[in-house]
């Protein structure tokens, strides 16, 4: 595995894995070490600009956890490491070609039966084979970050409630994610560049949101940036070539499924290619099977993240809608609740 870093890193604080992601690290054998003391995210609570509840989703018969990131891609690396996969750092790609050559930026030309560019929505390997389909920025953007626990959030041990605060174009998530760590997400409109500024400008936020003021005056300095996205592929893979993740499939977090398409479209490539006699009939078989439920996912999250630019007043009654019908539920549940391939 190459990876262009000087070490596996992240830098998107928390994260959301359901059930689908969670039977993947199970599969790994990746789950204890990535869900050790994170909490189980069984309520979400959505509140309006006067702090006034609009709709409460519960998680019921089925799990969920708030995690910290950086927690995930070192229970990940352990498996890696187990499997005996050798990570190269430091080790940027630059172009794959369709009959299995890796190029890496120091000139290194690597041969294999099968390239897996898994380097993000920006992916090098993806545009040297001509792949992209589609890119469409969203209006919307996230800067995410953590903060450290006050002693009564750490005494609160009943797994853990999020909530999210609207006011305007603008949210707070606000998610405990580990027994020391609350995860803060703060969205707002990409042309809002007081509230997309990093460090974090709390006195701006604070006008937005005061009924928060003590929460928002916790953010520290750090905290990151990005603006949303979504990517769609002409085909998911070309000759030796298979593309996934967010390179593939980029899609806005509103139901907090990226990180989880990415990872059963990578085990199930695996499946594939252990059933299939060859790697073309293999990579045939994969985006057959797999592309439908992502393009779904695709399309909720993009709908979900829809009402953002609506009138309140509006958008609070969509909410409450989404919040209460069965059919729009299951929309949205289905890829958390979708049995991955190889699970
Ligand atoms: C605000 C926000 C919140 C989100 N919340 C959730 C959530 O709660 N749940 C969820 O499931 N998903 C969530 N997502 C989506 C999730 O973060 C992504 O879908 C996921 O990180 C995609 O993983 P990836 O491995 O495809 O790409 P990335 O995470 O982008 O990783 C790509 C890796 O490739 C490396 N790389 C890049 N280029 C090269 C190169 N040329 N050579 C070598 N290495 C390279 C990078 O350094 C990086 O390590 C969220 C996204 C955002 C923006």
């Amino acid at each position: 595995m190459h990876e262009r870093a000087e070490a596996l890193r992240t830098a998107g604080a928390g994260i959301y894995i359901y059930e689908n992601g969670l039977r993947v690290l199970e599969a790994l054998g990746a789950y204890e070490a990535a869900v050790k003391g994170a909490p189980f995210a069984h309520t979400r609570e959505v509140r309006d600009g006067n702090d006034r509840l609009i709709s409460t989703h519960r998680w019921v018969g089925s799990r969920v956890f708030s995690i910290v990131r950086q927690n995930v891609i070192n229970a990940l690396a352990a498996a890696a490491a187990r499997a005996d996969v050798e990570i190269v750092t430091n080790s940027a790609a630059v172009a794959a070609t369709p009959g299995g050559e890796l190029i890496l930026a120091n000139g290194q030309r690597l041969p294999a039966d099968l390239i897996v560019g898994a380097d993000g929505s920006n992916s090098r390997l993806r545009d040297s084979l001509g792949l992209l389909a589609k890119r469409k920025y969203l209006v919307d953007g996230c800067t995410r970050l953590l903060m450290e626990k006050t002693a009564a959030e750490r005494a609160a041990a009943d797994g853990a409630t999020t909530i999210e605060y609207w006011s305007g174009t603008r949210r707070v998530l606000y998610t405990p994610c580990s027994e020391t760590d609350i995860y803060i997400a703060l969205t707002m409109l990409d042309t809002d560049t007081a509230a997309k500024a990093v460090p974090v400008r709390k006195d701006d936020w604070k006008r937005a949101f005061p009924h928060i003021e003590a929460l928002i005056d916790r953010i520290g300095e750090q905290g990151r940036y990005d603006r949303f996205d979504v990517i769609k592929l002409k085909r998911w893979s070309a000759g030796r070539v298979a593309i996934v993740g967010d390179a593939a499939h980029a899609l806005p977090p509103n139901i907090g499924q990226g990180g989880g398409c990415a990872m059963m479209n990578a085990l199930s490539l695996a499946v594939y290619l252990e059933r299939e006699n060859d790697v073309a009939s293999a990579l045939a078989a994969w985006e057959r099977n797999e592309r439908p439920l992502t393009e779904h996912t695709q399309r909720v999250s993009y709908f979900l993240g829809l009402p953002t630019t609506w009138p309140p007043a509006v958008r609070a009654l969509t909410l409450g809608m989404i919040g209460r019908s069965k059919w729009l539920i299951a929309q949205r549940t289905r890829t958390a609740l979708h049995r991955p391939t190889g699970t």
